[in-house]
């Protein structure tokens, strides 16, 4: 497939990015969090050279991510964080799945009895989330009916955060508190360690009591912040191509569907290979901004399925073939993953995503 955009994924970036998270957490052990093709990074390299940085555990959403970091030979722990009908997967494989229900706990424990093995798990406790994980009133009574399961190892407990990106920390630390009593109290009945794991991304980087015993970030790893505070983390990700075609048009053009731009002096439009097709979304029409020779260029129009205008007429010596960058550094500018999210209502997650899963990858080590 040749269409439009390409991904620079810069593995180096990591061990960057995996330094400021140490200068914060110390040496906690770290969960990455590689779901979703890590982030849109592709899950296979990136959980590489996270492994080579000193990461001690992957996680992803489905049996199946797991299934393709096995298949290009990643013998690391990975914890599964939601799936749960795939049991042949988790033995085959030798997954950790994260247990949410006294259900899934009993069908995993028959399962292993009747191989003759023993699972590794961990307990997920909703402490606020709202989503999944076994309730705070009945955590420790349940966690200690999970540890005494047969064929069930208990290995850590987890929690996950609502909102630990705001200012406002008063729920963040409200889960914080329930979790902290839980641990507590279920280490004293089983007599043992567990390993405690609550802090996303955005916990790992301004909350010290949500650190425990490991941390569990995402996003920071590929170089992009929760907060308006960047903590020098450098992008891992830049998504670029080359102008199709620069044209000259007098004043008074309509440019793209709908007419929504008109040229009101005689311009140069650059034709961008990227569309919504490519992840690029639509509401980037007449609203977002690419870099063309180091400066900064407007959308123009609509973005169209496969292309998107821009006006860069104020761009000197511009050429057919000149490289465009959607999303990431070029010279002294950088269209930053949270400057495009804003425009558009969503989050960095989402745009690193959209754009990231869609182009063809090239590595730079
Ligand atoms: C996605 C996810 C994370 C990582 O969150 P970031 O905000 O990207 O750091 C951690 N834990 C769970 C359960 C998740 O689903």
């Amino acid at each position: 497939m040749n269409r439009g955009p390409s991904a620079e994924i810069d593995l180096s970036a990591f061990a960057h990015n995996i330094a400021v998270l140490r200068n914060v957490t110390g040496d906690r052990p770290v969960i990455a969090v590689v779901k979703a093709d890590a982030y849109g990074h592709g899950s296979v390299e990136v959980s590489r050279r996270l492994l080579r940085e000193g990461v001690s555990m992957l996680a992803v959403a489905f049996t199946g991510e797991a299934r393709k970091l096995r298949d290009s030979g990643i013998a690391a722990p990975i914890l599964v964080l939601f799936d749960r009908d795939e049991l042949n997967d988790y033995f085959e494989l030798g997954l950790t799945p994260v247990i949410q229900d006294i259900r899934t706990a009993d069908v995993f424990s028959k399962e292993a009895v009747s191989r003759g093995k023993k699972i590794r798990v961990h307990i997920k406790i909703d402490t606020g989330m709202g989503r999944i994980g076994f309730r705070p009133e009945q955590a420790v009574s349940d966690a200690v009916r999970v540890a005494d399961m047969k064929g069930i190892e208990l290995e850590g407990l987890m929690s996950h955060f609502s909102e630990a990106d705001l200012t406002d920390r008063s729920y963040a630390m409200h889960q914080i508190q329930i979790f902290d009593g839980i641990t507590k109290e279920l280490s004293a009945r089983l007599h043992r360690p567990l390993i405690c794991h609550m802090a996303n991304s955005a916990a790992s980087l301004s909350i010290p009591e949500a650190l425990f015993e490991a941390v569990r970030p995402g996003l920071l790893l590929y170089g992009h912040s929760p907060f308006e505070e960047r903590y020098g983390l450098k992008p891992v990700m830049t998504i670029k191509t080359k102008l199709l075609a620069v044209r000259n048009l007098p004043a008074g053009c309509a440019i793209s569907y709908g007419r929504t731009f008109c040229t009101l002096r005689p311009s140069r439009i650059g034709v961008v290979p990227i569309g919504y097709a490519d992840g690029y979304n639509r509401l980037f029409s007449n609203n977002a901004e690419m870099l063309v020779r180091g400066r900064r260029v407007p959308v123009a129009g609509r973005v169209c399925m496969d292309l998107t205008m821009v006006d860069v007429t104020e761009v000197e010596d511009v050429s057919e073939g000149d490289e465009v960058v959607i999303l990431g550094r070029q010279a002294d500018e950088t269209v930053r993953a949270s400057e495009l999210s804003a425009k558009i209502g969503t989050i960095p997650y989402e745009i690193l995503i959209s754009l990231g899963c869609r182009a063809r990858r090239s590595y730079l080590n």
